[in-house]
């Protein structure tokens, strides 16, 4: 059983709130346990607190209404997608009411000629991949988990694919929002390009429901390679294959994707996906463009590996091979949870620029061999974004303190290293203590901006920004 969310007023919501909502909503606002439960943690290892309610909202105009009625009584707010975040975003810490959008789940169109679609905020990346298929196109931001395209513009999310097609940063034209007010906006129209006014969009993307809720997104889209192709190399060491990665991106081979999955992650894809890789660090890479451009891209790199230790270099033409390997590298979490069932796996990212990749990734390695529980490194590598999952039991005060040394010495290398505390996770409530550090007075410069875009402060308090 969660803890319970502290009530907006004794008991939970004030009655008047909770009756206007239901008046709304019908059964689609709910407080039952179950609901407030799931709602009040994502996939972290953050404690979780339950909101007082969940409203499940339908249309853009529907969220409108509940911030409306929430402003009226001050009551927080926590936008909810599919809860895949992994920093305690969703956590209810003052409770009050969680939006869960994943009913607000069309494509509402898709425009092969401008090359973008619309679509509201619940459709998940898997589904609208698959409506786009049949189009020859494709949405390449692709995180791990089965997240919602709302979420994932509301964490600034990226993937697997960012080293060539960027993150949402990059990817989102244009998004409707609710703001803290219950207005409807647009931040922008559909134009590739604009120098007209403040970019909106760019400030709520990452904004992690805290300046607005995001009901409707504008994205863009790719046509599906006409060729492409993936390879497999393991390496004696993490640096020999940080090495190559890094030589690859500054001789600007457009590789599409390139993961490193260390010896740990390898043996724990092996058990849990059935495969027979080689126990050691090991990258995956996949090659888009032309037959002949896939073609001279693999064979450079593979002669690139050579010189760095390569210990071969398998590839995976064929769509089944290369659709196996990609589920297994977004299954790495579930695969990495799996070597210790009663743990709890601690998910942390940071980026630095990849100069800074090789140094940051071998200090991190001597604090993995010295851990007294397993870790696993995955990492988007060619973004210079890293993972680490510590398998820890929660319930053990030592291990949990063991973790967030190891977190705290992590995010600090980074820091050293002219890097981020997190490339993609976003900041939720668990990476808040490194906010200043990171960003020293510029934290106020983002306080001044929430301030004035949420008076009130409902908009999913006590994330993203420290509070004293
Ligand atoms: C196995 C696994 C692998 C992952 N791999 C990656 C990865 O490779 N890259 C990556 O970037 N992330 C990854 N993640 C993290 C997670 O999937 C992303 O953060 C994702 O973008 C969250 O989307 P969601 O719909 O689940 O959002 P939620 O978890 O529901 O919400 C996330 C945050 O956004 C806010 N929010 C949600 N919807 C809205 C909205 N419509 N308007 C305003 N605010 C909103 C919430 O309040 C919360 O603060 C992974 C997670 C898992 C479990």
């Amino acid at each position: 059983m969660l803890a319970r969310a502290q009530p907006s007023v004794s008991g939970g919501l004030p009655p008047a709130l909770a009756a206007a909502l239901e008046g709304l909503l019908g059964r689609r606002f709910t407080t039952s346990a179950a609901d407030r439960e799931h709602h009040g943690r994502g996939e972290s290892y953050h404690a979780g607190l339950a909101p007082d309610a969940v409203c499940y909202a339908g249309t853009t105009e529907e969220v409108a209404a509940i911030v409306q009625l929430c402003a009226v009584h001050r009551t927080p707010i926590v936008p909810f997608g599919a809860g895949t975040s992994l920093e305690g975003h969703v956590t209810a810490v003052r409770g009050g009411v969680c939006i869960d959008l994943s009913r607000m789940n069309a494509v509402l169109s898709v425009r092969p000629e401008d090359l973008d679609a619309t679509v509201q905020a619940g459709v998940t990346r898997q589904q609208l991949n698959s409506d786009l298929r049949d189009l020859g196109l494709f949405f390449p931001i692709d995180p791990g988990g089965e997240s919602t395209i709302g979420g994932m513009a509301a964490t600034r999310a990226s993937g697997t694919n960012a080293v060539r097609y960027g993150t949402m940063r990059e990817n989102v034209v244009s998004l409707t929002a609710v703001t803290a007010e219950g207005e409807i906006i647009r931040t922008t129209r559909r134009a590739r390009k604009s120098s007209a006014g403040y970019d909106l969009t760019r400030l709520l993307i990452g904004s992690e429901g805290t300046l607005a809720i995001i009901t409707e997104v504008t994205v863009r889209l790719y046509g599906i390679p006409e060729a492409i192709s993936a390879a497999v190399c393991s390496f004696p060491s993490v640096s020999n294959a940080v090495d190559l990665v890094v030589a690859v991106i500054q001789s600007g081979i457009p590789v599409a994707r390139v993961e490193l999955l260390d010896n740990t992650t390898v043996r724990a894809v092996n058990l849990y996906s059935k495969l027979a890789l080689n126990e050691a660090p090991t990258l995956f890479f996949e090659f888009h463009g032309s037959q002949a451009g896939v073609c001279e891209q693999a064979e450079t790199v593979e002669v690139l590996a050579a010189d760095f230790g390569a210990l071969g270099f398998v590839a995976a033409a064929d769509a089944d091979s290369r659709n196996r390997l990609w589920k297994a590298r977004h299954d790495t979490h579930y695969a990495v949870q799996a070597l210790r069932p009663n743990a709890k796996l601690w998910s942390t990212d940071v980026c630095v620029p990849i100069s800074a990749l090789a140094p940051c990734i071998a200090q991190t390695q001597a604090d993995i061999a010295d851990a007294s529980f397993p870790i696993s490194m995955v990492g988007h590598v060619g973004d210079g974004n890293f993972h680490l999952g510590l398998l820890i039991d929660p319930s053990d005060p030592r291990e949990l303190a063991e973790a967030a040394a190891i977190n705290d010495r992590l995010v600090r290398r980074a820091l050293e290293l002219d890097g981020t505390c997190t490339g993609e996770h976003g900041v939720g409530s668990g990476k808040i203590k490194f906010m200043r550090l990171e960003h020293g007075p510029a934290v106020e410069m983002m306080r001044k901006v929430k301030q004035a875009l949420d008076p009130l402060g409902i908009l999913n308090p006590g994330k993203v920004l420290p509070e004293d």
